[in-house]
Order: structure tokens, then sequence, then C-alpha cells
């Protein structure tokens, strides 16, 4: 690409906002052309508005430190003229970001977003790339309802679900009609380390605020069906899900077990993770992992510590595949949350709208 496309970030000095600093300071494709957080950070450079609270490891890229932050709502307009499209990290309340997604997507601008605040708008399609890019055909039906031009709403599930929803899409040949599934969800998952929440520390908290609720439902959602312009939601599987905050900094673990219509036998399960038709083989994304599911034949792998970067934190990992005696099949997962669960997700389908010619240099 000859030109770079500009972009925005809004919630820049978050935890999964910085992520995204460090994901397209060095991207091949998009530009940061402008920043944006709360007004407590608004007008001050980059590098002050975040002071000590840079989460990361990787440094902070010299070309943001002093770029100025503007205030999300107040510098819409502003903001708005810098950019093609913004990536929305804000913790507000859903109503709220609502209002700044329809105004950011209202001003001719396309929006991903991390927030749970659109996915369940009707007409906004909540994608994960490699399972359901046709869900972008919803754009138009979008723009048609709400009279927009160029801008649109584009969501990213959530970071729970990230781990399972691909294992069982590649074994959707036979048929999954029940899950049942625990998330070992790591504390930056919160916006959080173990600086800033030391109570984790050597603890397990067994409750995850509406995070069982997203991980049974979204799944359903990213498997429906387009019918004149509406989702008709997936009826299977049915999901029950537990979620639990552990004691790791990044990382999602999850373990399931899979009740199949049909009677897949280990071999089977195993071809079909390892041959996947990935559909986004052809189009050469930058951030796209291959390949997308790793499956791991030691007894014990994936490790949440050893294995969540796998492909720059964008792949997911399985392993442990194994009967289940009460039926059916068992494993488990991992993704890394704030990247493939957050940041990088969302830039992933970035880079598929462009892909799509949903956004042009
Ligand atoms: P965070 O670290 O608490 O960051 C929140 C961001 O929102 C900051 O940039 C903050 O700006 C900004 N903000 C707060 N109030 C605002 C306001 N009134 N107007 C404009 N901006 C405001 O949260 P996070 O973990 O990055 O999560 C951000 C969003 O992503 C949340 O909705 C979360 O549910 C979602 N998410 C998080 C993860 C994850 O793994 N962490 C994964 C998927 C989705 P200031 O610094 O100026 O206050």
């Amino acid at each position: 690409m000859q030109q770079k496309i500009p972009v925005g970030i809004l919630g820049a000095t978050g935890m999964v906002g910085q992520r995204f600093v460090t994901l397209l300071a060095k991207h091949p494709w998009f530009e940061i052309s402008a920043l944006g957080a709360s007004s407590a950070s608004a007008g001050k450079p980059y590098d002050q508005a975040i002071g000590n609270r840079w989460a990361l490891v990787e440094p902070m890229p010299d070309a943001v430190k002093q770029m100025p932050v503007y205030a999300v709502d107040q510098d819409l307009v502003t903001i708005a003229s810098k950019v093609k499209l913004v990536f929305c990290a804000i913790d507000l309340d859903a109503d709220a970001i609502r209002s700044i997604e329809d105004g950011y997507a209202k001003a001719g601008v396309a929006v991903v977003s991390n927030n749970s605040a659109n996915r369940w708008t009707a007409d906004v399609p909540m994608i994960m790339p490699e399972v359901n890019p046709h869900h972008l055909d919803m754009i138009p039906v979008q723009r048609n309802h709400r009279g927009w031009n160029t801008g649109f709403i584009v969501v990213k599930p959530n970071c729970s679900i990230q781990c399972y929803v691909p294992i069982l899409e590649a074994w959707k040949q036979f048929e999954p009609q029940q899950l049942r599934v625990s998330t070992y969800q790591a504390i930056s998952g919160a916006g959080k380390t173990f600086a800033t929440w030391p109570e984790m520390v050597d603890n397990v908290i067994p409750y995850i605020g509406g995070e069982e609720e997203k991980s049974e439902k979204e799944p359903l959602k990213i498997w429906a069906t387009i019918v004149d312009g509406e989702f008709i939601l997936s009826e299977t599987p049915r999901i029950s899900a537990q979620c639990i905050r552990v004691s790791a900094s990044d990382g999602h673990f999850a373990t399931l077990n899979v009740l199949f219509k049909g009677s897949p036998t280990k071999q089977q399960l195993l071809d079909a993770i390892r041959n996947f038709p990935n559909p986004l083989s052809d189009l050469k994304l930058p951030s796209a992992p291959e390949p997308f599911i790793t499956y791991f034949d030691e007894e014990n792998r994936p490790q949440t510590k050893l294995d969540r970067n796998i492909d720059h934190g964008m792949g997911i990992s399985m392993g442990r595949l194994r009967e289940d005696p009460l039926g059916g099949w068992k494993c488990v997962s991992l993704s890394h949350n704030t990247i493939r669960g957050a940041a990088g997700g969302a830039v992933l389908i970035a880079e598929l709208l462009v892909a799509k010619g949903y956004i042009c240099t």
C-alpha cells in the first residue's frame, strides 16, 4: 500500500488503547493520526497523559509521545477531520459509548469497536474475521438504515470467546450441539496489572460481571445467518460458561467439553483443526496468523505464559483433545486477550475492511 490510511484511537490511554498504539505504530497499512481519551487526558501530549500508567512490556513508541490527546466527545469534529477510521476502546456506560460511536459514523468515519455497547445493535455486525467475514454484508444495510454514506460501525466480540469459537467453527461439519466451557481469564482483561490489582497475586476470583452471559450468547450472533437484512441467531450449540479471574497477567485460557450430533473420531477432529479452511488465506492481511489454530501434542501445552504470544498474540492454541467419559470430547485452549481478544483482533477487522473495499486510501 503506497499511502497509509489515517486512523484514530479512542481510549488511547487505557490498557487496550496502549495495545492499539504499539500495534499501529509499526503497521504497514495504517498510520496513527489522532489519539482520544477523557477530558482528564485531553490537551496533554500522550506521554504526559499516560504518566506512570504505561502497562506494556514494549516501550511507548517515540512517534506518539508528543502527539496531543483530544477529548473523544468534545473534539469529535477535530478527530474525525484527521482520520478515516477510529478504533474504539473507551470505558464508559453503554448509552454514552453508543452515542459516541454513532457520532463518529455519522461524521463519515468507520468505527471498529472493542466495546460491548453495540454488539447487540440489530444492524451492527460482530466480526471474528476467520469465522464470519461475510457478516460485513450488513454494512450497506446499516448505512441505508442510518443514512450514512462513508461511516459505519463494526464490533469485535468479547475477549473470552476468542479461544473456543474458532475451534467449534473448525468442527462445525460434526454439528456441535452443546458446549460446556470454563474460562480462566487474565487480569489485563479488567484493564489491570499486578501493580494496580495486588489482591490478584496468588488468587482466584470466581466471578467476572456480565462475562458468562457474553460468553454464552455472543457466539450465536457470530454464527447467525442474515435473512432479509436481519441476523437470525444460531440455535446451536447451546453453551454453558463459567468465567473465572486467575492470577495471570495476559492470556485467557479455557477448558471445553463438546457434545456433537455426529460421532467424530479423534483423528477427524484433529484433521479438521489442521485443515481449517481459512477464508483470509488469499487476502494476505498483515495481522492474520498462519496457522489460525495451533494444536500441541504435548500434554502440558498450551500454557498461558509460554504460548499466549503465539503468532504475535494473534494465533489460537489448543491441546489435550480426549474423549469425555460423560460423552463427547474435551480439550483446552488459549488466546491472548488484549491482542487477539482486543486490539489485534480489531486491527485484523480493519485490514479485512480495507481488503473488501469498505475503506479506501
Ligand atoms: P481502561 O484501561 O480502563 O481504559 C479506559 C479508557 O477509556 C481510557 O483511555 C480512558 O481515558 C477512557 N475513558 C474513560 N472515561 C472516558 C470518557 N468519559 N470519555 C472518553 N474516554 C474515556 O480499560 P481497557 O481495559 O482498556 O478497556 C477499554 C474497553 O475495551 C472496555 O469497554 C473493555 O470492556 C473493552 N475490552 C477490554 C479488553 C481487555 O482485555 N482489557 C478486551 C476486550 C474489550 P483516560 O485515561 O483519560 O481516563
